[in-house]
C-alpha cells in the first residue's frame, strides 16, 4: 500500500496546528487529535512536526522545562518570540532590525542561504510582580 493515508494524517496534523494558533507540545497536539477521533500515533505527530519545521511551516520554541512547543506559521517569513521563563507566555516580536542586520551581514560576508535563530526570554510583567527575578542560565 502506498501512503495516501499517511499524507492525509499529516494534513490533519497541520490543520489542527493551524486552527489552534497558539504554542502546543507534540503530546498536547496528539491528545487533541485523539480526542477528535483521529487514529494518529505520537511518533507520526513528531515526524510531521519535524517535517513542517523543515518546510518552514511552523515556529518552535523551547519551554523553560526544555520541552519543545510548536505553532503554525501563517506566512513564509519566520518570526521571533519573547517567552516568559515563569509562565511560558509567548509574544511575537517585531524583529525587523534583526532581519535587516542579518541580511546586511550576509551581503557583506558574501554568504548565501544565511539562517539565524534568536530566542528571547525574560519575566513578564505579571510574573515579575509576583516573584523576584531568578537568573536562569
Ligand atoms: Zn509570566
Ligand atoms: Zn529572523
Amino acid at each position: 500500500v502506498r501512503t495516501p493515508r499517511r499524507s492525509n494524517q499529516r494534513t490533519r496534523i497541520a490543520d489542527e496546528l493551524a486552527r489552534l494558533d497558539t504554542f502546543i507540545s507534540a503530546q498536547g497536539l496528539h491528545f487533541r487529535l485523539r480526542l477528535a477521533g483521529e487514529q494518529i500515533s505520537l511518533s507520526t505527530v513528531y515526524r510531521t512536526l519535524h517535517l513542517l519545521a523543515d518546510l518552514g511551516r511552523l515556529d518552535c520554541v523551547r519551554e523553560p522545562g526544555g520541552e519543545r512547543l510548536y505553532r503554525h506559521r501563517p506566512g513564509s517569513q519566520h518570526r521571533h518570540y519573547l517567552t516568559c521563563r515563569h509562565c511560558g507566555l509567548t509574544l511575537v516580536v517585531d524583529a525587523t532590525v534583526i532581519e535587516e542586520w542579518a541580511e546586511q551581514l550576509r551581503i557583506v560576508a558574501g554568504f548565501a542561504h544565511l539562517e539565524h535563530a534568536v530566542e528571547l526570554s525574560g519575566v513578564c510583567g505579571e510574573c515579575g510582580s509576583e516573584t523576584p527575578e531568578q537568573s536562569l542560565k
